[in-house]
C-alpha cells in the first residue's frame, strides 16, 4: 500500500545530482516541482547553486522542466527569473502533467526523473506516471499555509514508509544507491 509513496531516491539537495549521475541511470530529462524544490518564496530568482546546476544540465543537453499545478499565467510569472520551460495545470498527485510533458519530449518512462519536496504530490505523481521519483528536502520550512495539511499527511506517511522501508535514507547524490 505504501509503495506509491516510496521515492526512488532521497537526496538532500538536488544540486548534488550531476548530469553524469543522471546519465548513468539513463535519465535524459529532469522534471521538477518549483516551490521549495527549486526556489523559495523569499528568493524567487533562485540561488547561485541552482543557476550553476541549471547550467550543468543545459551543457549536458538534459532539459529541466517545471511541472506545476498552477495556471499558465501564475507559473509563467514564477519561473520568469529562471527562464525555464514548464507544464501548467499538471494535476499532481495525478500523473497527467508528467506524462504529457514526457510524451512531448518523446521519452520513455525510465528516461525521466521527477524531483519534488512533497511525498503527497510530487512523489505520488511521479510514481503514478511510472517515472523515477526523487524526493528533496524543502528549501525552507516556513511554507505557505496552504500546503500545511499536505505536510501533516506527509508526516504520517513518512513514519510508515520508514517502518516499511528501513533502508530509505537521505543520500548525497544518486551514486550511493
Ligand atoms: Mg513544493
Amino acid at each position: 500500500m505504501f509503495e506509491k509513496f516510496k521515492p526512488t531516491w532521497m537526496v538532500k539537495s538536488v544540486y548534488n545530482v550531476s548530469p553524469q549521475q543522471l546519465k548513468q541511470h539513463g535519465i535524459r530529462a529532469v522534471f521538477s516541482d518549483l516551490d521549495n524544490t527549486l526556489i523559495a518564496w523569499n528568493n524567487p530568482n533562485g540561488t547561485p547553486e541552482l543557476h550553476r546546476w541549471m547550467k550543468e544540465l543545459d551543457q549536458a543537453g538534459i532539459p529541466l522542466i517545471v511541472i506545476s499545478n498552477n495556471s499558465k499565467k501564475r507559473i509563467g510569472k514564477a519561473v520568469a527569473g529562471l527562464d525555464l520551460p514548464f507544464m501548467a495545470r499538471s494535476m499532481k498527485p495525478f500523473s497527467y502533467g508528467i506524462t504529457r510533458a514526457r510524451k512531448k519530449l518523446g521519452l520513455k518512462k525510465h528516461e525521466v526523473v521527477m524531483v519534488g519536496d512533497q511525498l503527497m504530490t510530487d512523489v505520488i505523481a511521479a510514481n503514478r506516471a511510472g517515472v523515477y521519483s526523487l524526493l528533496v528536502k524543502p528549501l525552507i520550512n516556513t511554507d505557505k499555509w496552504i500546503t500545511w495539511p499536505n505536510r501533516q499527511m506527509g508526516n504520517l506517511v513518512w513514519r510508515e514508509l520508514k517502518k516499511q522501508y528501513p533502508n530509505l535514507k537521505w543520500q548525497e547524490g544518486l551514486e550511493d544507491e
